[in-house]
């Protein structure tokens, strides 16, 4: 019997009646029928593919195609991106939020770094004290509103999110806000204007498309479209691993099974923390090597795990969809944050938010909006774990916490840059402070 359906066939299996049911001016291989095949008929964009000349491989000019135009545009889907859209958009601007994956959450769900460390503090009385509120918290309390969302939860404690429930929480959030979203998107270039950045260039199964933007924020967790504008930064190597989860675990709080991690809101799985090898996060060749070697070293440190008593049926249940690389990129700010800084409690006028330490014995440190803000480069703004401190702070502002906080800013920044028609760097900061109070940030 032949494999080949015919139209009539397929048209057939669908249910659908015969040509009438496509309409009388409809192309047949223009309709998308539900679930079924069809062939696309739309032009192809155009191509100029590299060149080999004379040895050397050369990229011809060419002009790219506008995807979108909006107000703010934020590049990475983290926690820091999705924080920076959510109050761009609740500060009043039209916000586009573009992320080379297809979910949102960045390492706190692709990576499985699971545990919100540094929400807390302790105050002079040895209380915990939360120092971490506006949008960080709004997300986190739609994940606790899921069954299973958060575990240890409890006001004090180092909450544990479970990545799906928390990929689903920041649908909903999103929509809400009314982003528009481009996923499978990778930012590959800025689009500058002399100092100021205008854009950024996507690579998709599209091709190489722009989006015009109004202001950008840069929360790619490696500082991509900063550093592609030209603003200068601090290129470290640093601690890479492959966070895991294990199945079927009988002791999951106990001591330590596969490594230290904790619990999950499932039952009688454990996520696993890796710490690795310092590498260069941005070397394609180093992060390949890593990955295959992490690889080995998880299915073998299972197998041993299994071959201990009472733990013949713990599984592999899951590695990391995404590289645990921690830090790349360090922001050359207005302002560096620095280690002795936040040892000496030192203060900022600029403030825009606090982090806190997670053994959760030091006091909260400040963060201000300089360390956002490139020295010489305008129209970006970078938030995460991408922003302007000195390597020993990596550690620090690297946590999920800050990162939220630096994502609120940057999104409230942006979208008042936006309404103003100035230079993120000349943005008010009392209004930028004002607005983040209204949003329930807490500035110390
Ligand atoms: C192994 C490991 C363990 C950790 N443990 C903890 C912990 O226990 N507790 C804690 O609080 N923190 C922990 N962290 C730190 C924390 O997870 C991250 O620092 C934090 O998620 C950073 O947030 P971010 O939004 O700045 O960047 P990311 O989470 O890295 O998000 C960046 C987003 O941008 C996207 N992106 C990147 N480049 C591009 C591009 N060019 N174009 C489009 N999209 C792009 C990425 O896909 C990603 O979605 C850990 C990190 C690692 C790696």
């Amino acid at each position: 019997m032949s494999d080949h359906l015919s139209r009539r066939d397929l048209l057939a299996a669908m249910g659908v009646s015969g040509l009438a049911a496509l309409g009388s001016t409809a192309n047949a291989d223009d309709v998308v029928p539900a679930g079924g095949l069809a062939r696309i008929t739309s032009k192809s964009p155009p191509r100029a593919p590299a060149k080999l000349v004379g040895g050397k491989i050369i990229q011809p000019e060419r002009e790219l195609a506008l995807l979108h135009e909006t107000d703010v545009l934020v590049v990475g889907a983290g926690p820091a991106g999705v924080a920076a859209a959510l109050a761009a958009s609740q500060t009043g601007a039209k916000v586009t939020l573009v992320e080379r994956y297809g979910h949102f959450g960045g390492l706190w769900t692709g990576g499985l770094v699971v545990l919100v460390v540094g929400m807390y503090v302790k105050d002079e009385s040895g209380k915990r004290k939360q120092v971490t509120r506006g949008m960080g918290e709004f997300m986190m309390a739609r994940c606790d509103k899921l069954a299973g969302g958060i575990v240890n939860h409890r006001a004090g404690s180092d909450p544990t999110v479970d990545a799906e429930a928390l990929k689903y929480a920041m649908v909903e959030l999103v929509e809400e806000a009314k982003v528009k979203v481009f996923l499978h998107c990778w930012g590959v270039d800025a689009i500058v204007d002399g100092h100021t950045v205008k854009g950024a260039v996507f690579e998709s199964k599209s091709g190489r498309q722009a989006i015009l933007a109004k202001v950008v924020v840069d929360a790619s967790g490696d500082g991509d479209i900063y550093a592609a504008a030209g603003a200068g930064y601090e290129h470290i190597k640093f601690r890479t691993g492959l966070v895991h989860r294990i199945g079927n675990v009988p002791d999951v709080k106990g001591k330590r099974p596969g490594g230290s991690g904790g619990v999950t809101p499932v039952k009688g799985v454990r996520w696993v923390n890796m710490q690795g090898p310092a590498i260069d996060g941005l070397d394609v060749a180093e992060l390949t090597r890593l990955e295959l070697a992490h690889r080995r070293y998880i299915w073998k440190s299972v197998g041993k795990l299994r071959s201990q008593p009472g733990h013949e049926n713990v599984y592999l249940l899951e590695t990391a969809p995404q590289l645990g690389v921690r830090i790349t990129r360090l922001l050359g700010g207005v302002t560096q944050l620095t280690f002795k800084g936040v040892q000496n409690r030192v203060t900022f006028p600029d403030v825009i938010g606090v982090g806190g330490m997670w053994n959760a014995v030091h006091p909260e440190w400040q963060i201000p909006y300089g360390a956002l803000i490139p020295k010489q480069v305008d129209g970006v703004i970078a938030a995460g774990r991408c922003i302007s401190g000195e390597p020993r702070m990596a550690d620090l502002l690297r946590v999920i916490p800050p990162c939220f906080v630096t994502g609120h800013a940057a999104g409230v920044a942006a979208a008042l840059a936006v309404k103003d028609g100035c230079r993120p760097r000349d943005v008010e900061v009392p209004t930028i402070q004002k607005i983040l109070k209204d949003q329930d940030a807490y500035l110390g």
